[in-house]
C-alpha cells in the first residue's frame, strides 16, 4: 500500500525530540498560552518574514478571527475561489459576510487575478487568495486590486506554510494571512491549530483579544470573543518541526518534480510560474481519464483523491445562492484533477512505481 500521506515515518524520525519536548510542557503544565505558544509565534514570524503572528485553535478559525479583525461583517462582500476547502468560504459566512467566488485560473487553479475587478461591488470589503496545494497565487497583480479598491488581502495560506512568490513568504503580502497545522498540513501538529500573521501591531492585539473570550485583561472582557487558542502542547510540537520545515518543503519538491519528469507527456502536470517556491501540498494533475487512472491506482494498492471533486458554488450549502453562476474553469478543472500520493520522507521508489501505474493506466 503505497498511502497519500505517511506522518507515522516523519514521527520516528523526529521521535526523540518532540517526545521530550511533550514530556517538557506537561512537566511545565502551563498548558494554555503558556511558554511554547509566545515562542513558535515569535519564531514562525520570524520565519515567514512577518511583522506579527497569533496562534490560534484551528486554520478555520484563524480565518474567522483574521477576517472579524478585519471589521468585515454583515452586509458585507469578501471576493474568494471557488476552487478550495469549504472552510474559506465558511470563515466568511461566520462573520455574517457574503462570500464571491470568482473564477479560477486554469494553470495554477488559484483565483484569476484578471477577473476579480468585475466581482467588485460597493459592499466588497476583502480578497481572500488561497494558495492552493501550496501554489502561491498572483500576489502581485491581487495586491493591486485590492490597493485601488481599498479592499483588504487576506490570504489563506492553510496549504502554504513556506510557500514564497516575489521574494517574500506567502502570509506577509497583504494584511493578515491564516494558516493550519491539521495534521496533514506541511506544516502540522498531532491535533489542530492554527496561526494568523499580520502587518500591524494593532491587528495583533485584536487577534489575540478575539482568541481568549474578548479579553485583554483576565476577566474583563471587551467584546464577545472564542475559546481559540492553540495549546501549549502542540505548540512545542511545532517548534520542533518549524525548524525542518524547509527540508520537508524540499521533500514535497523532490518527488513534485519527478513525478512531472516521468508523466509530463501523458497529463497535464502542475505549473511553477518561475517567480517564487511552490511547496507542492498535493501533487495534482489534470486528465480526461480520470475514473480509469484511479481505478487502476486502488488496484495497485496506490492512494489517490480527488481535490476537489465539487466547486464551492455548486455545493449545496452554496447552491441556492449561486443558481445563476457558471464558473466554467473551476467545473472543468473539479471534473479532471486529481492528486497522487505526496510526503516529504516519500521514497524515490515508491514515486517511481506510482508514476508508472499512472502511465500504464493512461498508456496501456
Ligand atoms: C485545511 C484548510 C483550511 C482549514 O484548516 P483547519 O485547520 O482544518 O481548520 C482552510 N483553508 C484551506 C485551503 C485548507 O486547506
Amino acid at each position: 500500500m503505497i498511502p497519500m500521506v505517511d506522518l507515522k515515518t516523519q514521527y520516528h524520525d523526529l521521535k526523540q525530540e518532540i517526545d521530550r519536548a511533550v514530556l517538557d510542557a506537561i512537566e511545565s503544565s502551563q498548558f494554555i498560552l503558556g511558554p511554547n505558544v509566545t515562542a513558535f509565534e515569535q519564531e514562525s514570524a520570524a520565519y515567514l518574514g512577518a511583522a506579527h503572528a497569533v496562534s490560534c485553535a484551528s486554520g478555520t478559525d484563524a480565518l474567522h478571527l483574521a477576517i472579524l479583525a478585519a471589521g468585515i461583517g454583515p452586509g458585507d462582500e469578501v471576493i474568494t475561489s471557488p476552487f478550495t476547502f469549504i472552510a474559506t468560504a465558511e470563515a466568511i459566512c461566520y462573520a455574517g459576510a457574503t462570500p464571491v467566488f470568482v473564477d479560477i485560473d486554469p494553470q495554477t487553479f488559484n483565483i484569476d487575478p484578471t477577473l476579480i475587478e468585475a466581482a467588485i461591488t460597493p459592499r466588497t470589503r476583502a480578497v481572500i487568495p488561497v494558495h492552493l496545494f501550496g501554489q502561491p497565487a498572483e500576489l502581485s497583480e491581487i495586491k493591486a486590486i485590492c490597493e485601488a479598491h481599498k479592499l483588504q488581502l487576506i490570504e489563506d495560506c492553510a496549504q502554504s506554510f513556506g510557500a514564497a512568490t516575489g521574494g517574500s513568504m506567502t502570509g506577509t503580502h497583504g494584511s493578515l494571512g491564516c494558516f493550519s497545522f491539521f495534521p496533514s498540513k506541511n506544516l502540522g501538529c498531532y491535533g489542530d491549530g492554527g496561526l494568523v500573521t499580520c502587518a500591524t501591531p494593532e491587528l495583533a492585539e485584536q487577534l489575540k483579544v478575539l482568541r481568549n473570550h474578548g479579553s485583554r485583561v483576565r476577566y474583563h472582557h471587551s467584546v464577545i470573543g472564542f475559546n481559540s487558542r492553540l495549546d501549549d502542547i502542540q505548540a512545542a510540537i511545532l517548534r520542533v518541526k518549524l525548524k525542518r520545515i524547509d527540508q520537508f518543503n524540499n521533500g514535497r519538491r523532490r518527488v513534485a518534480h519527478l513525478y512531472s519528469e516521468l508523466l509530463r507527456d501523458v497529463a497535464t502536470v502542475p505549473y511553477e510560474d518561475g517567480k517564487g517556491v511552490h511547496v507542492y501540498h498535493q501533487y495534482t494533475l489534470l486528465t480526461d481519464r480520470r475514473d480509469a487512472v484511479m481505478a487502476h491506482l486502488s488496484e495497485r494498492k496506490i492512494a489517490c483523491a480527488v481535490y476537489y471533486p465539487i466547486p464551492l458554488h455548486r455545493q449545496d450549502v452554496f447552491a441556492a445562492a449561486c443558481a445563476g453562476i457558471s464558473l466554467p474553469i473551476a467545473e472543468n478543472v473539479a471534473s479532471r484533477c486529481m492528486s497522487l500520493p505526496i510526503y516529504p520522507e516519500m521514497p524515490e521508489e515508491s514515486v517511481r512505481v506510482v508514476a508508472e501505474a499512472v502511465r500504464e493506466s493512461l498508456l496501456g
